[in-house]
């Protein structure tokens, strides 16, 4: 495939693209949730006494009884089929990536031998789809326990084409969780319960506390005509092999810049289908990388923002083809560029509108300030590696540590302000701050002002910051389920929490006054976890061996940080927060080694391929189009003139016979280190024999494979190359 006609398929794309976009005559607030059987939905499908019963259900955590279910379904019905809905699923998250679901249509025999439409609360609470190829990590051939789906109140129905869609948790019939949600929902529990009894310390009104989330989306776009003409991006989402374009992101004139009028199509397209599934959308911009993107909404409580983002990545995959692209959410799909992740800016707040990890007017306020930001780090602290574990993917680790995104070391940037208040803080003896009911908090430091902690003092480097009222966890990768992720930081958090409230009652129990006591312990937890405190430069080499010194976790094998999960202090967090118990923990392992496996067994696979049917025979050809040449300079010149003449044609020669033979002979090393990895039956040394022989030669290889994409005859050239992937939009 010639670069001409590469060119000429993208050609094609172009006169069919930008599409017409069908822009709604409302504005985005009034077509906002269109599909979405939200409250307002409720309140008027619904009999006030039942939308009553499920608010009750939906914010108070009531179970919901079958004859109401059996009512709000009816409703859900009248409201799905005026719009044309014929179907409905439930929706779920199991443990491969992306949603599962499975249609059953609405249509039943009336018993007069006609057909009718229905839909009864027991479909809509409860299904058993047939899930026996879903991943359990033996959880069920053990148990001998069909899984089931069980419908989320707090994740609202929505309609999709002609499909009613229903957000569920997906569990054995013996407990375990088999899915993202249903561990996600325990632990926003988990932390509910524990922030709330630490904020009752400083205001006693408060009776909940909600984790929110706000994710920003980092996504490439490709043509789909030069995706489908590389076999590796269609099978694994990266490219295995292409040299870097002359040109790439050096400039820096992508970020920011001027949407191309393509890509503006595709993303007004994309953001009118999510507003209309109540996807709050507001910014979309251009990424670092060429052909780069990024969309973040506005954030959401937690469980509804991951169900959020999952239907974002299922509707940018399919808007994309529908203009022309190809959607990569692969975590690196061009070497030598920047990678896409999905920052996760996480906050606590309370049902009163307190974001407890804001600084406040009060002395008050900003104590519990303090007191939440040095429990976070306590937990960032304490499950440094399970928080990387949770983040951690076949994926991702080409991303991490790569000097574009985040180190293979979780550690927290605070920023100089908050770092400077902690530090003094740190060091105050007992006496020099006091709290006294007359006078208040004396914290013996200027008050901290409202917005003192400045937003633009950015420490790009840090895998979790501290952004001004917000965590943002920087690590996560932007093909994960956020759930991951969490899942993790609340039920740390919310265990750090626990183990703060029960330390200040002790002390208050001895007489001690309350915020007497919530200092003392404060300024202890300052002092332990500040390992975890980092706010320099986390692309440098030094900081590994510093991080090292301070004893966080800085392995970088996937398949061992994996392990970080059946740690003895991460059972027994999960297991104190009533999140994970140790059996469900070890079958999720399980099938997270057994993904890695898998993923780069695939990439062994197409990459042998195209090495040895694409590359090496093209290169072949190549070369004897040469050597023919050579050969016919001695029909015409004298020997030593032909020799003179042909010099860099016979190195040419040499240098492809070096690489041909280099890529043969190891793609054969390749095909036996799988045949090796593949013969160990523990899954987990499997994992880590992929690790550690299969995906090294990959990369060695692909070096030799490059250097052939500079030398053969670009006319000859098999696959589309990185300036052509990355330039056309
Ligand atoms: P950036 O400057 O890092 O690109 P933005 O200011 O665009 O970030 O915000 C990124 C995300 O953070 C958005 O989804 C936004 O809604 C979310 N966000 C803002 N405040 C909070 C908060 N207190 N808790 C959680 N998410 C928040
Ligand atoms: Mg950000």
């Amino acid at each position: 495939m010639s670069s001409a006609l590469r060119f000429q398929v993208v050609g094609e794309a172009f006169k069919k693209h930008p599409v017409e976009v069908k822009v709604p005559s409302e504005r985005p607030s009034v077509f906002f949730g269109k599909y979405v059987f939200n409250r307002q939905k409720m309140a008027t499908y619904l009999s006030a006494e039942v939308f009553e019963k499920m608010l009750a259900v939906m914010d108070g955590g009531a179970t919901l009884d079958l004859a109401t279910a059996d009512i709000v379904a009816e409703g859900m019905k009248q409201w799905a089929m005026e719009l044309g809905v014929t179907h409905t699923t439930h929706w779920f998250q199991p443990l491969t990536e992306g949603t599962a679901e499975k249609h059953d249509g609405f249509l039943v025999h009336d018993g007069h031998g006609g057909m009718i439409e229905e839909f009864t609360g027991k479909q809509l609470v409860q299904q058993e789809p047939d899930a026996s190829s879903f991943p359990s990590g033996g959880i069920r051939s053990t148990f001998e326990a069909r899984g089931y789906s069980a419908w989320d109140p707090a994740s609202p129905v929505f309609v999709i084409g002609d499909t009613l869609m229903i957000p569920t948790v997906f569990i054995a019939y013996t407990g375990e969780a088999l899915d993202y949600k249903a561990p996600l929902k325990k632990a926003l529990h988990a932390v509910d319960t524990a922030a709330t009894a630490v904020a009752q310390l400083f205001y006693p009104d408060v009776k909940k506390v909600i984790s929110n989330l706000g994710w920003e989306q980092e996504y490439f776009l490709v043509d789909e005509g030069l995706y489908a003409a590389r076999p590796d991006l269609l099978m694994t989402g990266r490219t295995l092999m292409g040299h870097d374009s002359a040109k790439n992101q050096q400039m820096d004139d992508h970020y920011f810049g001027s949407i191309p009028e393509r890509v503006a199509a595709f993303m007004r397209d994309l953001e009118i289908q999510a507003l209309e599934l109540g996807i709050p959308c507001k910014t979309r911009h251009n990424e670092a990388a060429p052909n780069q993107f990024e969309l973040a909404p506005i954030f959401e409580e937690t469980n509804l923002a991951v169900d959020h983002n999952m239907l974002l990545m299922m509707l940018m995959k399919k808007v994309a083809r529908h203009h022309g692209f190809r959607c990569l959410l692969h975590e690196k799909p061009f070497a030598g560029i920047n990678g896409s992740g999905k920052h996760n800016n996480w906050s606590l707040m309370t049902d009163t509108g307190i974001l407890l990890h804001s600084p406040g007017r009060t002395q008050t306020d900003n104590l519990r300030f303090i007191t939440f930001i040095v429990e976070t780090l306590m937990a960032v602290w304490r499950h440094n590696g399970l928080l990387k574990a949770s983040i951690a993917s076949a994926s991702n680790a080409h991303r991490l540590g790569a000097h574009e995104a985040p180190p293979a070391i979780i550690s927290s940037f605070l920023g100089t302000q908050l770092s400077a208040v902690l530090d003094h803080l740190e060091q105050s003896s007992d006496g020099a701050i006091t709290f006294d009911n007359k006078h208040g908090l004396r914290l013996d430091i200027p008050q901290i002002p409202e917005l003192l902690i400045d937003n633009t003092d950015r420490n790009r480097t840090s895998p979790f910051a501290f952004t001004g009222n917000r965590f943002e966890f920087r690590a996560v990768g932007a093909e994960a389920n956020c759930a991951s992720a969490m899942i993790a930081l609340n039920s740390a958090v919310a265990e750090a929490l626990n183990e703060f409230r029960r330390r200040v009652d002790e002390l208050t129990t001895k007489g001690t006054d309350t915020m007497n006591a919530v200092l003392h312990i404060v300024q202890e937890d300052i002092r332990a976890c500040k390992a975890v405190r980092f706010d320099g430069n986390g692309y440098s080499r030094e900081w590994e061996l510093e991080a090292e010194r301070r004893g966080l976790d800085t392995e970088a094998s996937v398949p061992l940080i994996i392990d970080r999960y059946l740690d003895p202090a991460s059972v027994k967090m999960f297991s104190s927060t009533n999140v994970f118990e140790r059996k469900e923990l070890e079958a999720r392992n399980e099938i997270k080694w057994d993904t890695y496996t898998k993923k780069i067994q695939i990439e062994a696979r197409i990459f042998g391929d195209l090495c040895i049917n694409h590359i090496v025979p093209v290169a072949t050809r190549y070369q004897s189009q040469l050597t023919d040449s050579v050969h016919k300079m001695l029909d015409i010149f004298s020997k030593e003139k032909a020799h003179e003449l042909s010099a860099n044609n016979v190195s040419l020669i040499e240098q492809i016979a070096e690489h041909t033979s280099y890529i043969t002979s190891n793609v054969e090393r390749l095909v036996d280190a799988r045949r090796v990895a593949n013969r160990i039956d523990d899954v987990r040394s499997r994992a880590i024999a992929y690790h550690d022989t299969v995906a090294p030669l990959i990369e060695d290889i692909r070096r030799h494979v490059d250097k052939l994409e500079l030398i053969v005859d670009d006319e000859l050239w098999p696959l589309p190359k990185y300036r052509e992937l990355l330039f056309i939009r």
